[in-house]
């Protein structure tokens, strides 16, 4: 569903991906790990055009993203950031319809509907009409992937989703992720959760440096990495 060729980003002098290739088939659930500043959320940026990339091609089923309209191509693939990035102002409900009534013109009360059904899939019914300031860093983070679902998503994005919260908020989040995984959903999670890496995912890649130092199944890539670089990664976080 995704194909990445030869990826290229700079910022300025710094090259910061190096030809990163990556295939992502349709529901894949890939983990994507590495060490800081290696450029993972750089790459989940390019694939959202929230960054612009000097070379290479990044194909969505087979069309160059170049040639999407970025509100089109978001309505396509939704993200969800380290930090939750909720409107502060506005109520669980409003935050939720928000994007679907004004990018994809849903009629509102079909949009409250479905955003029911999302808050009630990530168990969060009873807080509809809170406020971002009163929910936990946990809740708050299951309110923005039930706004990312609200567009009906084709691919969903993930960027240490969990590195903001406090430990014990930690687990219901993954639960919301490995639901999603489970229900079929295509998903690239940049994550330090090697729990979930090797639960959930069918390929971990291991970027280093701006480029994919190594990919394969939980099994191959945790325990019996090919690199050198691979394996003193692992031993630092496991
Ligand atoms: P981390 O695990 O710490 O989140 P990462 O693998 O996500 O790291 P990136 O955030 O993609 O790494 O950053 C890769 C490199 O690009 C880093 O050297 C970073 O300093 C640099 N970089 C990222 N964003 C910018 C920017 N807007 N301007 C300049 N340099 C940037
Ligand atoms: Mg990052």
């Amino acid at each position: 569903i995704i194909k990445i060729e030869n990826l290229v980003k700079r910022f300025g002098k710094l090259e910061v991906l190096k030809g990163v290739n990556l295939e992502v088939r349709k529901q894949e659930a890939i983990v994507i790990i590495g060490p800081s500043g290696g450029g993972k959320s750089t790459l989940l940026r390019c694939i959202n055009k929230l960054e612009e990339y000097q070379g290479g091609k990044i194909y969505l089923d087979g069309v160059d993203i170049d040639s999407y309209d970025v509100n089109k191509l978001r309505t396509r693939i939704g993200m969800v950031f380290q930090q939750f990035n909720l409107f502060p102002h506005m109520n669980v409900l409003d935050n939720l319809i928000l994007a679907p009534t004004k990018v994809k013109n849903m009629p509102r009360e079909e949009a409250v509907e479905k955003a029911k059904q999302l808050l009630k899939r990530v168990g969060l019914s009873d807080k509809i009409e809170a406020y971002p300031e009163q929910l936990s860093g946990g809740q708050k983070q299951r309110v923005a992937i039930a706004r990312a679902l609200m567009m009906d998503p084709e691919i969903m994005l993930f960027d240490e989703p969990t590195s903001a919260l406090d430990p014990e908020l930690v687990g219901e989040v993954l639960d919301v992720m490995k639901d999603l995984a489970k229900s079929g959903m295509t998903m690239l999670v940049v994550t330090h959760e090697m729990g979930f890496a090797r639960d959930v995912a069918d390929r971990i890649i291991f970027i280093s440096d701006g480029v994919v130092e190594e990919e394969g199944t939980p099994d191959e890539v945790l325990k019996n990495p090919k690199k050198q670089r691979t394996r003193e990664f692992l031993k630092r976080i496991l």
